[in-house]
């Protein structure tokens, strides 16, 4: 499948939808691919069968999970794993990174535009210089 440097797996959809769509979908593309684990033998062999169905290809272990994950935040509340306060701090957190990751990406962007702009105009002082 078409995969491009910029936005992976979601470059089958050529350029439809809109980068930002596209970004979202890679997100959960990365989480739906990505190597679980199974619950019952704890073999990395889980798949996904249909939306929130989990199955094992080693033991046949079949599960419902998270639509897009086996397990979710919902089902470690659920389990005690979690409490409702600590899934919600951790959720804040992980808004934040993602926040920080755009903000620098914007900056190094900056940086560069800047730069260029340095050059282009040493070039031009060059030119008039000569
Ligand atoms: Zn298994």
């Amino acid at each position: 499948m078409a995969k491009t440097k910029k936005v992976l797996s979601t470059g089958r959809f050529r350029n439809r939808y809109g980068l930002k769509i596209r970004r979202r979908v890679l997100e959960v593309d990365k989480t739906l691919r990505a190597r679980h684990t199974c619950p019952n033998c704890a073999r990395p062999k889980l798949s996904r069968t249909a939306i929130g169905i989990w199955k094992c290809w080693k033991c046949g272990k079949r599960f419902a999970g998270g639509a897009y994950a086996p397990t979710t935040v919902a089902t470690k509340i659920m389990k005690g794993e979690l409490t409702a306060a600590e899934a919600l701090m951790a959720e804040k957190a992980e808004a934040e990174t993602v926040e920080k990751k755009a903000e620098s990406e914007a900056e190094l962007k900056a940086k560069a535009a800047a730069e260029k702009a340095a050059e282009a105009a040493e070039k031009t002082a060059e030119k008039t210089a000569e």
